[in-house]
């Protein structure tokens, strides 16, 4: 599979080249000096424990630092939007109403065209627009840019940037992708944004975009309701299914490993596919997106029953006589409501199962990011070595 192929391709480099070359967007098909593996941790093929055994096989921990510090990002995004699930909710809700005036506004509708079309006459950001619905993938300094030009060269809003990025990458990601642009418009780490400055495109491109003029000059942080209280990374309740039951597996478009089967010594009769993805725009997703992640659900589960609504797995619980479901943890983001549909219903119960690894790091997520990578040294000695 290309996921543990890439990963054992990549984990000699991920010392040397990785620290000194990261940063360069040497352009769609060269992305070599960085790893590509973000689709696949998304859909939790790969863990960070994965990523990270595999880099620590191969190099000391203190060269790999700077690699296993963006491995362990994700994983601090992932638990700060945990302990703040209304920050997504207010997305969202600001996504309908952008809908709606993107619909009524024909101003904001052009310009918004324009630069989900590539079509602003800004060069580098027309090539990153059409880079990304093209392949699905845009590096991290790409995303960077594009961003940035996008809030405070074009002033569109930042929400309406994040749903692009989210329907067009293999990776897009509800917290990493919405906390992402949160940290670019400075309501993230609050008053501190990211400026898109032509020498810095012109030097990590590798000269392939020279003299990009008519960038904002300065960016000034965005206003923002102030941050919700966070809350506990949520209880869940420890499976107990009695030993001869019918257990069926669901997999969804935000987990598609269940290590946690062998462990619980479970052999599920059935297993079936959720994808959530419709309901993460009210935009259509991107076509490859959603075949991308049909296909890995193939690969790992090819007799898997495949649905994307509640009622669909409603009738292959019925149709295969569960007595229980046990599914992968759903992150925030769109599944965990197609899942309180399911408990809404008659349906046979549903049991979370949370890996270990998540439950241990992501009460972590408290603050910035710096306290919590004081713990990554612990969490490599406890899941990584
Ligand atoms: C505006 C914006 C939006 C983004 N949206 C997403 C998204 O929707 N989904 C997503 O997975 N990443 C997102 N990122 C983070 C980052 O750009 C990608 O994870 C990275 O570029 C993926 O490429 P890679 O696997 O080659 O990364 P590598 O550099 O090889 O890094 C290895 C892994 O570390 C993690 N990682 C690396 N950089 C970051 C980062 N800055 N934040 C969090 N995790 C990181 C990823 O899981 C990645 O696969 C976004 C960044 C920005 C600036």
């Amino acid at each position: 599979m290309f996921a543990t192929a890439r990963l054992a391709d990549f984990a000699p480099d991920a010392v040397s080249n990785y620290t000194r070359l990261r940063n360069y967007d040497l352009g769609s098909g060269a992305h070599n000096h960085v790893s590509r593996l973000s689709p696949y941790l998304r859909m939790k093929i790969l863990d960070e424990a994965d990523v990270s055994r595999a880099v620590l096989a191969q190099n000391d921990a203190r060269s790999a630092d700077k690699f296993l510090a963006e491995v362990w990002w994700r994983t601090y995004w992932k638990g700060w939007m945990e302990q703040r699930p209304a920050v997504w909710a207010q997305y969202r809700a600001d996504l309908t109403r952008l809908h709606n005036a993107v619909q009524t506004q024909s101003g904001l509708r052009q310009k918004w065209e324009a630069a989900c079309l590539g079509d602003t006459g800004i060069a580098p950001f027309d090539h990153w627009a059409n880079e990304l619905v093209e392949t699905g993938y845009l590096h991290n300094h790409a995303r960077m840019w594009f961003a940035s030009i996008w809030i405070f060269t074009l002033k569109l809003p930042w929400q309406l940037g994040a749903d692009f990025f989210l329907r067009h990458l293999l990776d897009g990601d509800a917290a990493v992708n919405t906390l992402s642009w949160r940290w670019v418009a400075g309501i993230q780490t609050q008053g501190k944004t990211y400026l898109a400055d032509p020498s810095n495109i012109e030097k990590f491109t590798d000269g392939r975009f020279t003299d990009v003029r008519g960038l904002a000059t300065r960016a000034d942080p965005l206003d923002a309701p102030p941050l919700p209280e966070r809350q506990p990374v949520p209880a869940i309740a420890p499976y107990s299914g009695a030993p001869d039951a019918r257990v069926g597996l669901l997999l969804h478009s935000d987990d598609l490993g269940a290590p946690f089967l062998a462990k619980m010594k479970i052999t599920p009769v059935s297993t079936a596919y959720l994808s959530t993805e419709a309901a993460q725009s009210p935009w259509n997703m991107a076509a490859k997106v959603t075949a991308f992640r049909r296909d890995l659900a193939r690969d790992i589960a090819p007799m898997a029953h495949f649905t994307d609504t509640p009622e669909g797995v409603i009738d292959w619980a019925r149709d295969n006589a569960l007595d229980q479901i046990i599914t992968p943890y759903a992150p925030v983001g769109t599944t965990p409501a197609a899942l309180a549909h399911l408990r809404g219903s008659d349906s046979a119960p549903l049991t979370q199962i949370r890996r270990d690894i998540d439950t241990a790091a992501w009460p972590h997520a408290t603050a910035g990011f710096f306290k919590f990578r004081k713990h990554i040294p612990d969490l490599l000695d406890r899941f990584a070595r």
